[in-house]
């Protein structure tokens, strides 16, 4: 925390405004993001909430005293459901492989663990008892098996997206069952098949709606109103119109979150990422090819609610920014760091709803003052180091970065590890684990010749 008065300002998606932070309790800030579906490999597109609500959770540390920020692991869904039938596994294994995967990537863009991650299969309870209490408070209905939450009991409905529900409707696929009362109505519990994951509950053998995991896990991790809610626009309708109306509905009507934010959308060479256009970049396959750190420099370097284009030229030129950033740290090699604390152009600037191009010119500012003569390098080099920081950039030694830069990038511990566990997924039988090792390595351009039992690897340029 620095001494400084916080004058934090953030748009809120509901008022679409930038209003003046202030959050219920300045003793200790809340925040949740809905986090990873853990269903695959997490893409470039998902890194980028984590990586800007990242550089907001370091923001907001520095500015309270304490904060608490809660990012969920989505481990209930049919999409994982439909990947642990394929591979004739149960979906434990699934969310189990893909969460530490998601864990590994965003470290490896520097992305500090939340206070909290909470697991949804963990919460099924809580999810249960929140039903019945909308059940109770005549918010939701049972048909066909299913519990569902009628909008129609909900007069504030539409209120965070700001469209009624006929717009809401005509904007959105959303399925029109006949069960349902109003075809805007939603679904909070639905029956599982008995070869289906599901869990005992008062209204039959089933899962939980995906809205009603993130409202159960707010709840109880950070009480009834929360002061930051974050994800990708995409999530504005339904998902977070749906957490809100159920999550206001079983308080009362208090309110549920204070500030709505939402990054926006990234695309590939200005299209949408799509399994059917094949041009789904995994954090994965990119950070073998790019330094890690190059990743987050390129997605903060353009304001989290602005689209994001992401091309070839747009990451070269990322690249070589950074190794100018990189290059004046190294040339302040040998100098002792006198100061630790960050520029106030730098907090400015991310305290003006988290403007991280401007805060990324300021640490470029820094870099050339400690050209000038008669420049008082420690104090520059303490400025530049600690306000990296709080954008999460410059963590490594120059030397270090510069070192892994020509290398090419080649990670032979890294390359040896997956071969290993390629090795074990065959003597386990589990092929479609050891396909991937290899589509993995493929993507690293690794060349495997398998001879004799053993597996020998090259790159291939
Ligand atoms: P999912 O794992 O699909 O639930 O998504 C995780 C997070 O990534 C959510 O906050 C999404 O809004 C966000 N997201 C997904 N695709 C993109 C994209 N192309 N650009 C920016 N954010 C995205
Ligand atoms: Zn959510």
């Amino acid at each position: 925390m620095t001494d400084h008065e916080p004058r934090l300002r953030l748009h809120d998606t509901r008022t679409r405004e930038k209003r003046d932070f202030e959050p219920l309790d300045p003793s200790c800030v809340r925040m949740y993001v809905c986090g990873p579906t853990v269903y695959g490999y997490a893409h470039i597109g998902n890194a980028r909430p984590a990586v800007v609500f990242d550089v907001l959770f370091r923001l907001l540390e520095a500015l309270y005293p304490r904060v608490i920020y809660a990012r969920n692991i989505t481990d209930i869904d049919d999409k994982i459901l439909k990947v642990a039938k394929d591979e004739g596994v149960g979906i434990e294994v699934v969310s189990r492989r893909y969460a530490e995967a998601y864990r590994e990537d965003m470290d490896a863009l520097g992305v500090l663990p939340p206070t909290i991650e909470p697991w949804a299969t963990e919460h099924v309870a809580d999810m249960i008892g929140l039903v019945e209490r909308l059940l109770e408070s005549g918010h939701a209905y049972r048909a066909d098996g299913h519990v569902m939450f009628s909008v129609e009991s909900f007069d504030r409905y539409g209120e965070l997206s700001g469209r009624t529900t006929e717009e809401l409707l005509a904007g959105a696929r959303v399925e029109v069952a006949e069960y349902k009362k109003n075809p805007a109505d939603f679904v909070l519990w639905k029956p599982s098949t008995p070869d289906q994951a599901g869990w005992d509950s008062p209204f039959g053998r089933g899962r939980p709606g995906w809205h009603l995991e993130c409202s159960s896990m707010i709840e109880k991790h950070l009480g009834t109103t929360i002061d930051i809610h974050g994800g990708g626009t995409d999530l504005v309708f339904p998902h977070h119109e749906n957490e809100n109306a159920q999550s206001r509905c079983v308080h009362g009507g208090a309110a549920f979150v204070r500030y709505w934010l939402h990054n926006g959308f990234l695309s590939i060479d200005h299209q949408k990422m799509s399994k059917s256009l094949g041009n789904i970049l995994t954090v994965r396959d990119l950070r073998e090819r790019i330094p890690p750190e190059a990743i987050r420099f390129i997605l903060l370097r353009t304001h989290y609610r602005a689209p994001l284009e992401w091309n070839d030229e747009v990451v070269e030129d990322g690249i070589r920014s950074l190794e100018r950033l990189y290059g004046a740290l190294r040339d302040l090699e040998g100098i002792e760091a006198s100061h630790n604390t960050p520029r106030s152009t730098v907090v400015e600037a991310l305290e003006d709803d988290l403007n991280t191009p401007r805060a990324i010119s300021e640490l470029y500012q820094i870099a050339k003052e400690t050209h000038q003569t008669g420049a008082d390098l420690p104090r520059l080099k303490g400025e530049l180091l600690a306000s990296a920081k709080l954008l999460g950039l410059l963590s490594e030694p120059a030397e270090t970065f510069f070192q892994q830069r020509s290398s090419g990038g080649v990670d032979a511990e890294r390359i040896e590890a997956l071969i290993a566990e390629r090795a074990q997924a065959r003597r386990n039988k589990d092929w479609s684990r050891a396909d991937q090792i290899r589509d993995e390595l493929d993507a690293m351009g690794v060349l495997l010749e398998d001879k004799d039992g053993t597996t020998r690897w090259r790159i291939q340029r």
